[in-house]
């Protein structure tokens, strides 16, 4: 039975889990994490392939169910929970993440791959639409926002497909969206990474004021203060928009 505190709706159609699957390129990489596998329809696909195999489960009867079903899987391929996995463990490896994620905890999924996006090549996963949509969204839309900024800094986001609630069990409230991210690092982020995130969530926070308003708890230098940039709101800059004014920023500090 589908525990609701765990986020967990089982996916039914063996096409969409084979296509999400099919979603990674499994080029440049000899690891996969899986993000809550449940009971495998994911899973199954996955240890197919070349690539060593890591499932991050904290449902003890879905892992029971896993070790019984395939032979491949075993005690020493599950790594608990995602939000405390430490990529450390892998000494610098490349791994690609998939994941029919608990939408519970996707925006901390997603800053997680952020945050180890030197690791993480590629990620293929599913989110309800909206987030989906948030992280591919372009500027000056209501769906532009602080996730859509920091993703688009690292990654290059294609929206892959949509799917429907009725192909869960139980049924999700809302509709889900395929995203494929790829990464792809923007030039100028190197070294300015802590700062480029405070503009950005600080920017985002206060969304319908001016960047002058909603940027002055960060102490605006000086040399800044009539840059253009402050007459408009958040939702008006680019990603590279933010990425040089936070170069420009650390310049005038
Ligand atoms: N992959 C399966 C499928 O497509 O049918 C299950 C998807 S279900 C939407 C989400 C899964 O994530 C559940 O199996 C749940 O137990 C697991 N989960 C929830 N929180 C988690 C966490 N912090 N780390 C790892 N897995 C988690």
């Amino acid at each position: 039975k589908a525990k609701k505190h765990l986020g967990q709706h089982f996916l039914t159609d063996e096409n969409i889990a084979r296509k999400i699957v099919e979603g990674l390129s499994f080029e440049n990489y000899g690891n996969v994490l899986e993000v809550g596998p449940g009971m495998g329809v994911l899973t199954k696909y996955l240890i197919e392939k070349e690539q060593k195999v890591y499932l991050a489960e904290i449902d003890t009867e879905s892992i029971e169910y896993l070790k019984q079903n395939y032979d491949k899987i075993k005690e020493e391929t599950f790594v608990g929970d995602f939000l405390k996995h430490d990529f450390a463990d892998l000494n610098g490896e490349q791994i690609a993440i998939i994941g029919n994620f608990p939408y519970n905890i996707s925006s901390q999924i997603l800053f997680k791959i952020i945050d180890h996006y030197k690791q993480i090549p590629e990620m293929v996963g599913m989110f309800q639409k909206e987030v989906a949509e948030r992280t591919a969204a372009v500027p000056r839309t209501k769906d532009y926002g602080i996730l859509s900024v920091l993703i688009q800094a690292y990654y290059d986001v294609k929206y892959l497909f949509t799917v429907h609630e009725n192909v869960f069990n139980p049924p999700p409230k809302v509709k889900s969206g395929v995203i494929r991210l790829t990464r792809n690092p923007k030039e100028g982020l190197a070294g300015n990474e802590i700062l480029f995130k405070q503009i950005v969530k600080a920017g985002f926070n206060q969304r319908r004021k001016k960047l002058s308003n909603a940027l002055k708890v960060l102490n605006i230098p000086e040399a800044l203060k009539a840059h253009e940039f402050l007459d408009k709101r958040a939702e008006e800059l680019s990603v590279t928009d933010f990425i040089s004014f936070t170069q420009l920023w650390i310049e005038n500090q």
